[in-house]
């Protein structure tokens, strides 16, 4: 044997990291005891425990308290009790804790790594490596943004009181996006960490005793579902963050629904991982070693689809199967481990099913020539080819290390597939083309977008979906608005409509119908089922007539506002522009909309005008602003931009109220376009005339046919269809209650963004029902990572 056959038969040698420290710590504790609240260590009240048992071996580990809703109730009361001295400290008193808490933890990082990987059955270099560092990171990070609030988010106060559930993959990690920004923010929390994997949780708990957190500011409870459920409904909770399935994601958005609740959402995702074929080979092959098998594929984000150009896809898949084939499987707390073992048997089960699903569906199924340790829930890493688009392997998340692979033959055809899916939390694209790159990553329906790379986090970047993956971002400035609310100025309570309006039939044949139409995909049209809404005046004439729009009606307007592409894809500055000529052009018809506004509702000719100036103020502000609210740059450790680039959100329903009818609207619609979004309106049930004269307006003023569509009608009817329609990416609700209740509850086919107003209207004359905090809810942030240097 030379010495090169030497070198290429050398096989590693175990490198077991020691679990001593890990064990001692596990024999001394009392799970039965394992309730965090109020800075006291609780039995469950109903007695009750759960086992967590380690993933490699089967082996139990430990018997856990499990809360139920009178711990919650506890845990609430506690996080209440502390709440008001907490967020009156000063912001450099919460650093200071903050950071005490990254300090504390970094003198266990390895007791956390070690527990970590017991618990969870991951690598003990991604625990050590990445998730431990990443969690100490995040509260020096956020110990910067609790001083920082004054500066940066003026007007801004925490939400108060938050109940936060987190899922088993990244225990540590997930608690410490949790946690850090709420207490940054003065918030007092309530977590509750995933039934597998208890044990780093309640090591952190003891870390906030050392580190000197007040007492109840953080509390932490262990359980399932159950315990789940009573966080959730409690009415102490003013926040829920959730990270999980967007199958349990849909069952929270529809318990807070109408609770005026604020809810993040960071839920599942079936990422593309999608390579070019001037891509650099070896490095992607690489790229999806981490993209699909880092923590065993039960990676929110994991790259769980390879999109591979035709022409290089037999030598880019060569290559994975050769890198298969290396991949060690084995015990989790060797160092040299690139595969442990899943987390639970349920899960294991869970994704052989899904295999031979995907495989019954025309897949095949390759897996490296590897021997699985004898006990332990393993799953040898798994490569799918002939996968069409709708087999099973491409739009299921599968949470295991399987990889579904397609190809594409040009750019539009990547970018078609990449979207293919009801997910969208993050993606990469492979290319040594930055142009063609960064031409692709705006395109993909995704929060993250990865160029030459993946699996890139940190604290300062934000992190989250599109569409079903969730809403709501996690890391940095764009995270911290989630635990923060910005005081909107109040107007009415708004009670369900009353309206006198009554149906009439249209007349037909050779009468003139002078009845307003409505507005679609930039013409005027009348409703499909041919009914129209007679309108008072305020003195109770017939003003005129509108059209009754129905479910067919807003169909059409979603389908003309989806096909408006040229105003998401126009230039800031074009659209700046075309806010402007419509400012204008109402400008030049101020004194008609005065006399209709002063008929309709009764408002006298001075507040009359003052309504119709304010308005084309507003429209000002939004066509200055349209090119004004940019994104920024993070720059996280590494070698990498992240740009975070705000989109707009897509086609948004907006359902406008009755007070200021025109100001109101224009308030709501004008931000909403400014940003590049179409919209649906829904007018003022009461006096959609002010919104039918706008027709003309719009029409001159150079706005693409299908960005703005207009449906008159029952305003609680129209937005409940909006809330079903699962083309509606946003809507905005400013209804009576039950219209708000009603439309987030049924806003869950696919997680469109709902904003409501819970049954109140703004005061629109106010400055404060404008700017940014209207702009924010216009758009979608997305984090694109580009590397940098050889
Ligand atoms: P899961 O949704 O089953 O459970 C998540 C958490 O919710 C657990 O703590 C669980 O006890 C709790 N829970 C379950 N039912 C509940 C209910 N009805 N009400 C309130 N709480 C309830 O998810 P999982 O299996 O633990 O985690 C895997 C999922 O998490 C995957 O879909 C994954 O994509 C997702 N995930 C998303 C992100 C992200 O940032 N987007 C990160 C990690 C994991």
């Amino acid at each position: 044997m030379n010495i090169l056959d030497r070198y290429h038969a050398m096989e590693y040698g175990p490198a077991p990291e020691a679990r001593n420290e890990a064990d001692a710590w596990l024999a001394a504790r009392d799970f039965g005891r394992a309730l965090f609240i109020g800075g006291d260590w609780k039995a469950a009240s109903g007695g009750k425990t759960f086992e967590t048992s380690e993933p490699s071996s089967g082996k139990l580990l430990a018997n856990v308290s499990a809360a139920n809703a009178v711990d919650i109730d506890a845990a609430v009361a506690a996080a209440t009790k502390a709440l008001p001295k907490w967020s009156a400290a000063s912001g450099y008193q919460r650093a200071k804790v903050l950071y005490a808490i990254g300090r504390a933890m970094q003198r266990h990082q390895r007791l956390f790594a070690v527990l970590e990987t017991i618990d969870n059955g991951k690598p003990i270099r991604e625990s050590r490596d990445i998730d431990v560092p990443l969690a100490i990171r995040h509260f020096i990070h956020h110990a910067g943004w609790a001083q920082a609030l004054d500066r940066d988010f003026a007007g801004h106060k925490g939400v108060g009181v938050v109940g936060q559930i987190i899922p088993w993959n990244f225990p540590l990690l997930m608690l410490a996006w949790k946690i850090a920004p709420a207490l940054a923010a003065g918030c007092t929390v309530v977590l509750k960490p995933a039934e597998f994997t208890p044990l780093t949780a309640i090591l952190f708990a003891e870390i906030c005793e050392r580190a000197g957190v007040p007492k109840g500011v953080v509390n932490i409870v262990q359980g399932g579902p159950e315990a789940g459920v009573a966080i959730v409904n409690h009415p102490g909770t003013q926040k829920i963050a959730f990270t999980g399935s967007s199958e349990v994601g849909k069952i929270i958005r529809k318990a807070t629904a109408g609770s005026g609740k604020k809810l993040s959402l960071e839920l599942g995702g079936k990422s593309a991982f999608i390579v070019f074929e001037d891509a650099d080979l070896d490095s992607a092959v690489e790229g999806l070693v981490d993209g699909i098998w880092f923590n065993q594929g039960q990676v929110c984000c994991a790259g769980s689809r390879l999109l591979v150009q035709e022409g290089i896809a037999d030598a880019l898949i060569a290559k994975v199967k050769t890198r298969m084939s290396r991949l060690r499987v084995g015990s989790p707390l060797d160092k040299n481990t690139d595969i442990g073992p899943l987390v639970d048997l349920t899960q294991l089960d869970r994704v052989k099913g899904l295999v031979a699903e995907g495989a019954r569906q025309g897949a095949v199924c390759w897996q490296p020539d590897a021997a699985l340790p004898s006990s332990g829930y393993y799953h040898l890493p798994t490569l799918a080819t002939g996968v069409s688009p709708a087999n099973i392997l491409a739009q299921e998340e599968v949470f295991g290390p399987v990889l579904a692979t397609m190809t594409f033959r040009n750019t539009e055809e990547a970018i078609e597939l990449a979207n293919n899916t009801r997910y969208g939390l993050a993606a990469s694209v492979w290319s040594e083309n930055v142009n063609l790159a960064l031409h692709v990553a705006p395109q993909l329906k995704a929060g993250v977008v990865w160029v030459n790379g993946t699996n890139m986090f940190d604290a300062a970047c934000g992190f989250g979906g599109y569409r079903e993956s969730g809403f709501g971002r996690e890391g940095g400035r764009e995270g911290m608005f989630e635990y923060l609310t910005a005081k909107l100025p109040l107007g009415p309570v708004i009670k369900p409509a009353t309206t006198s309006a009554q149906p009439v039939e249209q007349p037909d044949g050779d009468t003139i119908d002078r009845t307003a139409k409505l507005f679609i995909g930039g013409k005027q049209v009348r409703p499909d089922g041919n009914y129209s809404l007679a309108i008072a005046t305020a003195k109770g004439k017939l003003a005129g007539e509108v059209g009754l729009g129905s479910r067919k009606d807003i169909r059409d307007a979603v389908s003309a506002a989806r096909g408006a592409k040229a105003w998401p894809e126009a230039t800031a500055y074009n659209r700046s522009q075309v806010l402007y000529y419509l400012a204008e052009n109402l400008s030049g018809r101020a004194g008609e909309f005065a006399a209709r506004l002063t008929e309709l509702t009764g408002a006298t000719p001075n507040a009359a005008r003052e309504e119709v100036e304010q308005s084309i103020e507003r429209l000002f502000l939004y066509a200055g602003l349209a090119d004004k609210f940019e994104g920024r740059v993070h720059q996280p450790p590494a070698r990498a931009v992240t740009l975070a680039l705000h989109e707009p959100v897509g086609v948004v329903g907006i359902v406008a109220p009755d007070s200021s009818p025109l100001l109101g609207l224009i308030s709501l619609v004008a931000p909403a376009l400014a940003m590049g979004n179409t919209v649906v309106a829904v007018p003022s049930e009461r006096y959609p005339l002010l919104a039918t004269d706008l027709y003309q307006v719009i029409e001159y003023s150079d706005i693409p046919s299908g960005a703005i569509n207009i449906v008159t009608g029952r305003s609680a009817e129209l937005a409940g269809v909006l809330a079903k329609h699962d083309d509606v990416d946003g809507l905005w609700v400013f209804a009576d209650a039950e219209t708000c209740a009603k439309a987030e509850a049924e806003s869950i086919g696919n997680l469109k963004r709902v904003w409501s107003g819970n049954g109140r209207s703004l005061d629109w004359a106010s400055d404060e029902a404008a700017g940014d905090a209207f702009l924010r809810r216009a758009v979608e942030v997305k984090n694109v990572w580009v590397p940098y240097g050889d």
